[in-house]
């Protein structure tokens, strides 16, 4: 091909493009006259899979990865895990454990400057199709999850573009889902929020998560009661398909069991022991290449340990991906500043969080309250929250003189958030579980003018999450088992009756053997009038 006629093909393929792009702004010109502009929703973490030679025989999915490659690759090290178990080697166990890591999630890791490897790709991406929207339709933005927040916030903008050419919007919503609200962060940082009538945050770690800093800052720790507590947290979550209430009923007395024989106990202190003894390794080998190396998972290192854990993490000290890191601090700092703004001018903004479930036990500070995953004072930007299953402490509830943000079960006092009027609390909500009862407050912040916690009369700020009626009802005081057995009268629901009276006894051992003796005595005094008698 001579030159002239590369330069006419290319020139020739540029208007095709643009003739393309074009189309939809003109149908956009025309203009929706429907009143509701389209919803974009901005999914979580590991919305789209990541793949390691995509479109290759060797393709293999490497988030979220399957068993099969998960067994193979420690298939691989089980002769070197066997015999560090056998001989106690923590050294031997530490190197199995990295290589397994390595193995699974190794290629996942960036480069010095913050890029993927050519041949780890997400091909799946969306691209918005179609102009459907509606309150039962959105579109939906997916991303790499490990890349800088701020190249997915220039797809975002993109993508908005594209969405209000589609459906002749001059607006859209976003809805964010957990990691969404870091990528939203990044968007509002660098593009604002003009063109954007409602912003919802759903569990969103918009200051990050305690697991993600603790994690990072290498403070790891398992606690029998929290590994308890997660464990029972979940067993409501389970899909057997068989007898599901049955099952959930008694795996939830079992756990009661074997914390109250300390069986938990011990596992934690053998895995304590593994975690000190093997993890330097793990931590040195394998975790901080690959997971150090993500500016995503650094978007959720709350503003507090950071420096802490880029000491730990050996995070380069300039390139590509030392500024990728650092930057996305600037959105952090920034989004509570951000959503205020937007909220004066007009943006309907709802925060929603879960709190009082148990979370992730693997870090010292297992006793946030959160919705599992994220922090409740994290998501809900600076709400004081009393540890999970504990309330706020007398001086505090009693020096508190605005009383309208306290929840009725004294366990969240939402005053000192930077929205007070515009964030929801749910009780026992966890971590982005659907629930038809939230969605349908979100319909309500969409479709109505005033967007606020008193707007609603069914959605007052503190809810509680019920997953058997799959819905949500306002909190009026502390979560009572019984008063929960009856209204859904379930075997699931029973036996966490009975545990929490257990609980109760044992959480009061002066009051049991009070009682213990006062009828030993009575037995006694029984015994002695019959002896007389006889
Ligand atoms: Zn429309």
């Amino acid at each position: 091909m001579t030159a002239t006629i590369k330069k006419t093909v290319s020139l020739l393929l540029c208007a095709a493009i643009l003739c393309c792009a074009t189309v939809p702004v003109l149908a956009g010109d025309e203009g929706c006259k429907c009143g509701f502009s389209p919803i974009i929703y901005v999914g979580p973490l590991g919305c789209t899979p990541i793949v390691r030679d995509a479109g290759t025989e060797n393709e293999q999915t490497l988030w979220k990865t399957d068993t099969k490659f998960l067994l193979s690759n420690l298939r691989a090290v089980m002769p070197e895990l066997t015999k560090s178990l056998l001989t106690h080697n923590t050294e031997l166990l530490g190197d199995a454990l990295a290589e397994f890591v390595l193995a699974c999630f190794g290629d996942l890791a960036l480069d010095a400057e913050g890029s993927s490897k050519e041949n780890v790709t997400t091909p799946e991406l969306n691209v918005p199709e179609g102009d459907r929207h509606g309150p039962e339709y959105d579109y939906y933005f997916d991303y790499d999850f490990r890349l800088d927040p701020y190249e997915h916030a220039d797809r975002l903008h993109a993508f908005i573009r594209q969405v209000k050419a589609l459906t002749g919007h001059d607006s859209v919503k976003l809805k964010c889902s957990s990691m969404g609200g870091v990528v939203l962060s990044a968007y509002l940082d660098k593009y604002g929020y003009d063109g954007i009538d409602v912003i919802i945050c759903r569990c969103c770690p918009l200051w990050g998560t305690a697991v993600a800093g603790e994690a990072f800052c290498g403070r790891l720790e398992l606690n029998a009661e929290a590994l308890t507590r997660y464990a029972a947290d979940a067993v409501p979550f389970l899909e057997t398909g068989f007898a599901d209430d049955f099952i959930e009923g008694s795996l939830y007395a079992l756990l009661a069991v074997l914390k109250g024989a300390g069986v938990m106990d011990g596992l934690c202190a053998l895995g304590d022991a593994v975690i000190r003894a093997a993890g330097e390794k793990v931590y040195r080998k394998a975790m901080i290449p690959i997971f150090g190396s993500l500016p995503g998972i650094w978007a959720f290192v709350p503003q507090e340990y950071f420096d802490d854990a880029v000491r730990l993490m050996h995070v380069p000290d300039e390139g590509g991906l030392h500024d990728k890191i650092f930057a996305y601090r600037n959105a952090m700092a920034h989004v509570a500043d951000r959503l205020t703004n937007a909220k004066k001018d007009g943006v309907r903004i709802c925060i929603i969080c879960g709190y009082n479930v148990q979370r992730t036990p693997l870090v010292t500070l297992w006793r946030s309250t959160s919705d599992g995953t994220v922090d409740t004072k994290y998501a809900s930007l600076g709400a004081t929250c009393a540890d999970v299953r504990e309330t706020l402490d007398d001086s505090y509830l009693s020096a508190l003189e605005n009383k309208d943000y306290l929840s009725p079960d004294n366990m969240v006092d939402a005053s000192t958030c930077v929205l007070p009027d515009c964030t929801w609390f749910v009780r026992n909500w966890l971590h982005c579980n659907g629930n038809t009862g939230i969605d349908a407050l979100f319909d309500l912040v969409m479709t109505s003018g005033d967007v606020s916690v008193n707007a609603f009369e069914r959605f007052p700020q503190f809810l509680e999450a019920d997953d058997d009626t799959d819905t949500v009802y306002p909190v009026t005081g502390a979560p009572d088992a019984l008063e929960r057995l009856k209204a859904h009268p379930s075997y699931l629901n029973f036996i966490r009756f009975l545990v929490s009276v257990v609980r109760r006894l044992l959480q009061a051992p002066d009051a049991v053997m009070h009682c213990v003796r006062a009828l030993r005595e009575r037995a006694e005094s029984a015994a002695i009038i019959q002896g007389r008698q006889a």
